[in-house]
């Protein structure tokens, strides 16, 4: 019987009721599948700060280089002591952002099914920012061959894994930063000549941030830089309903660290009002990686898991059970108990 090590990161703000949400969920499917997980909770973000001056302990960097796969709430203002040094130790490449239109909640059209493949270790991300005297900064940003060439491979086999219109759109802005994202569009373009089935074509971002607006169900895969696939996934996410239903995945070749795409969200925190579906439908990519990873008789039921979970959320849609920031009035705990036993029945 496989047996999974999931580290569990609380995180702040919302991040705890998500954990909490996502650590029910887990231990349910361990209870009644049979695949068998073991969850390590692991501090870390604003509270660890706090407690031991670190926002990153080394007691949790162990905690997760010691799992097979880390799930992670939601950290405050030191997200970026955190998920930046996660992204950069385990090579964590690719940052995958579905937005999918789910039933009764409101999207911009009833037919959203697309992914943001996002490159997650360059670009302005790793704050090299230089002061020249009082009155001015520079900033620079990283672009590589291999990493474009990585991300761009990711992408096309991403739409080959999908199943339905299989397209990448490249987005950079290459009028404007010509030698970065030029070589970032080259290099796209080079790969592109390997997937014939696959549809490829180019966007500047700002087209991009536009079209989304005006034919979101128009898109696959949108390939792009950090920054870029940062703010594109938040205007996706909105898109199609908001944040409270966004996952993502931070992919590498050994590891993946899968997380809600928002925030600690602060404004909501200790109300019990935080829509734990972002949670749920990141559990559901962390399945999908699993199964990618085995290659016994269990990756079908790991397969199998990530598809009840998606189901399970499409059927409490249909019957309008909805938190309150898709328009219900249903609390965090409540929807995690209905959730299950949905799961179950
Ligand atoms: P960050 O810069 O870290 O991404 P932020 O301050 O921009 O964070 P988020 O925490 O990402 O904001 O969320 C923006 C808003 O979206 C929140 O203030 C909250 O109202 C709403 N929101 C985010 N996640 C959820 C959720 N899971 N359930 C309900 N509402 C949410």
């Amino acid at each position: 019987m496989t047996r999974y090590t999931i580290s569990l990161v609380n995180g702040d703000g919302i991040g705890p009721d998500l954990a909490n949400s996502g650590q029910i969920l887990l231990e349910k499917i361990s209870d009644f599948s049979g695949i068998k997980l073991e969850i390590v909770n692991v501090e870390a973000g604003d509270n660890a700060l706090i407690k031991y001056d670190k926002a990153l302990p080394d007691f949790s960097f162990d905690s997760i280089k010691k799992s097979d796969v880390c799930l992670k709430a939601p950290v405050g203002e030191s997200a970026a002591d955190v998920i930046l040094v996660l992204r950069r130790y385990f090579d964590l490449y690719a940052n995958i952002r579905p937005a999918k239109s789910y039933p009764n909640v409101k999207s911009l059209h009833p037919s959203v099914d697309l992914v943001i493949v996002r490159e997650n270790t360059e670009d302005v991300y790793l704050g090299w920012e230089f002061p020249i005297g009082d009155d001015a900064v520079i900033g620079l940003r990283l672009t590589t061959t291999e990493a474009s060439r990585k991300i761009a491979e990711y992408a096309f086999e991403e739409a080959l894994r999908r199943d339905d219109k299989k397209s990448v759109v490249c987005v950079h802005k290459s009028n404007v930063m010509r030698v970065g994202d030029g070589m970032f569009s080259k290099i796209s373009k080079d790969v592109a000549k390997k997937y014939p089935d696959v549809d490829f074509s180019e966007s500047y971002v700002d087209a991009c941030a536009m079209n989304l607006i005006r034919s979101p169900q128009k898109f696959d895969v949108l390939l792009t830089t950090n920054l870029f696939g940062d703010i594109l996934s938040d205007e996706a996410a909105q898109v199609v309903g908001g944040l409270g239903l966004a996952p993502a995945g931070n992919i590498g070749e050994k590891f993946a660290i899968f997380e809600p795409v928002h925030g600690a969200a602060f404004d909501i925190a200790n109300k019990n009002i935080a829509n734990p579906s972002s949670m749920f439908l990141s559990i559901k990519m962390m399945f999908e990686w699993l199964a990618s990873k085995n290659k016994n008789t269990e990756r079908d039921s790991l397969i199998d898991l990530a598809k009840k979970i998606e189901k399970t959320l499409i059927s409490l849609l249909e019957e309008n059970v909805k938190t309150i920031d898709m328009g219900g009035n249903v609390h965090t705990d409540e929807f995690t108990k209905i959730f299950l036993s949905k799961l179950i029945s």
